[in-house]
């Protein structure tokens, strides 16, 4: 996997100093929650095949005002802990933003996933987790990893177990990781979570009173044009769900190559493709070409980098042709980049809006974890009943029938999945409600990324000052 070097560091704590002039905070308690608290890094060995191995991995922990600290491992080659302590931080302000009660936290490993087969990935991934569980740096009450680039629920399963076989008598062991498959104490729609928050937060920000209506006369996804970088776990259910909303995918770019439809992809059959082939190219529904980097310039109303950080700088910035920028992946606008394309007047969602979505589903998890409860459980044949008997009583008193489509959807009661992605769709709607309040009412003129990072650095303050800090 192609992966460029980070400097996001820098871009988040420049990103992180402007806010903190606007919002006019003291400069000590600015500094306090600027810095990384606490950064681990370690050497492991693992003997594969007779050889012993060494694996460099992080874990950092940026902000723990609130315990456990969250925040994904991420697998690929040229992780560092300038790279770690970044996205930590991003955790922070995430989790902050859209009121998920975690600290910031992050973690990486220096590996290249194709160099390795799957039950050695197993013993390596085992053996970073006994090195983090040693440190309570994986626990259900300090410190709780989910996945991210390179990870899945394969690993957060493996990870878990190893929690598990180092603290037998742990009732709560299975909160340790987030975004675990569900036969191993998962949550329905953590996988898809990530990208369908992204669709959560264009539509939102698409029908809000910030959104420019010369740029998005429409309040609605329909018809509106779509190109995406990385098709990857986020990328694809982005794709998908902003398709079925009606908006045409006309982009899909990888480290190799893009593809182009101006109709629209189909995102269902190209998620097929990809699961059999391993590559977009080949897929005969688009037409492919070797030049990844012309997702960049691809004509359309949306651009949603959903791959790896630092993509659009000021060297590629004036290529964007682009209204609307969505930052699904972390970090992908450098601030050099965001200065040119605020004087294109091109929006930009943030990153810690935009794809807080797998956050807040993996806080629905660890609450699903430590209640030994499935959501839905209690009340679903109730609802039903319920439900039930309404239909009925409508029907017979006005001598009507409902059609049976509503029936299905309305006699269906609570589920796990609906209740996740209502939890879902409800913080991402309520977290752009806050950011286009502050927007409208604050005295400067505020992108969004300013308003998101202002209203976390205020929430994270008012919890230092209530620890007495
Ligand atoms: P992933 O590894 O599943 O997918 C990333 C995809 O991007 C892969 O298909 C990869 O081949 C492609 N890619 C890599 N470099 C590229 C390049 N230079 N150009 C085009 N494509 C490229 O990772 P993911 O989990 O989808 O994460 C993507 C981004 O979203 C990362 O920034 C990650 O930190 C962020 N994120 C992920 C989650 C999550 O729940 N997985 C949550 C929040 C944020």
């Amino acid at each position: 996997m192609q992966h460029t070097p980070s400097s996001l560091l820098s871009s988040v704590n420049s990103n992180f100093d402007a806010a903190v002039e606007k919002l006019g905070m003291a400069h000590d308690v600015a500094h306090k929650i600027k810095v990384c608290n606490a950064s681990y890094t370690v050497q492991f060995g693992v003997k594969i095949n007779g050889v012993l191995q060494t694996f460099e991995g992080h874990r950092a922990v940026h902000s723990d005002h609130i315990e456990p600290v969250k925040g994904g491992i991420r697998y690929a080659p040229d992780v560092s802990r300038s790279e770690v302590e970044a996205l930590a931080a991003l955790m922070s302000l995430k989790c902050a933003l859209v009121n998920v009660p975690f600290g910031g936290s992050k973690g990486g490993l220096r590996i290249d996933n194709s160099e390795w087969t799957s039950s050695e990935r197993e013993q390596i991934t085992r053996r970073f987790a006994s090195e983090l569980i040693k440190r309570d740096l994986l626990n259900p009450a300090q410190n709780v990893p989910a996945p991210d680039i390179g990870t899945g629920p394969t690993e957060m399963a493996w990870m878990a177990d190893q929690y598990r076989r180092i603290n037998t008598t742990d009732i709560n062991a299975a909160a340790c990781v987030t975004g675990k498959p569900i036969s191993h104490g998962g949550i329905e729609g953590r996988t898809e979570a990530t990208g369908l928050g992204v669709h959560f937060a264009t539509a939102a920000y698409i029908a809000s009173d910030i959104c420019d209506r010369d740029a998005f006369p429409q309040k609605t996804m329909r018809g509106v044009k779509v190109a995406i970088q990385g098709f990857g776990n986020v990328g694809r259910f982005a794709a998908q769900y902003m398709s079925e909303a009606g908006a045409k995918i006309v982009a899909i770019g990888e480290y190799y190559g893009c593809l182009f439809n101006d109709e629209g992809i189909d995102v269902a059959a190209l998620m097929a493709h990809v699961a059999q082939n391993n590559t977009i190219d080949g897929f005969d529904g688009a037409k492919f070409s070797a030049d990844s980097a012309q997702i960049i310039s691809a004509d359309c109303d949306i651009l949603v980098p959903a791959a790896v950080e630092n993509v659009i700088t000021a060297e590629n910035a004036r290529l964007v042709t682009a209204k609307l920028i969505v930052e699904a992946a972390n970090g992908p606008v450098t601030p050099d980049a965001e200065a040119i394309l605020t004087r294109q007047g091109i929006a930009i969602i943030p990153d810690i809006y935009a794809n807080s979505g797998g956050v807040i589903v993996s806080y629905f998890e660890w609450a699903k974890n430590l209640s030994h409860m499935k959501f839905g459980h209690l009340q679903r044949r109730r609802e039903q009943g319920l439900n039930a008997d309404l239909v009925k009583n409508l029907e017979d008193q006005n001598a009507v029938s409902f059609p049976d489509s509503f029936k299905e959807k309305y006699l269906e009661g609570s589920t796990e999945l609906g209740l996740v992605q209502s939890g879902l769709q409800d913080s991402m709607i309520s977290a752009l409600a806050e950011i286009s309040d502050l927007i409208e009412r604050s005295q400067h003129k505020l992108s969004m990324r300013e308003a998101a990072y202002m209203i976390a650095l205020a929430r994270i303050e008012e919890r230092y000052k209530t620890m007495g800090l």
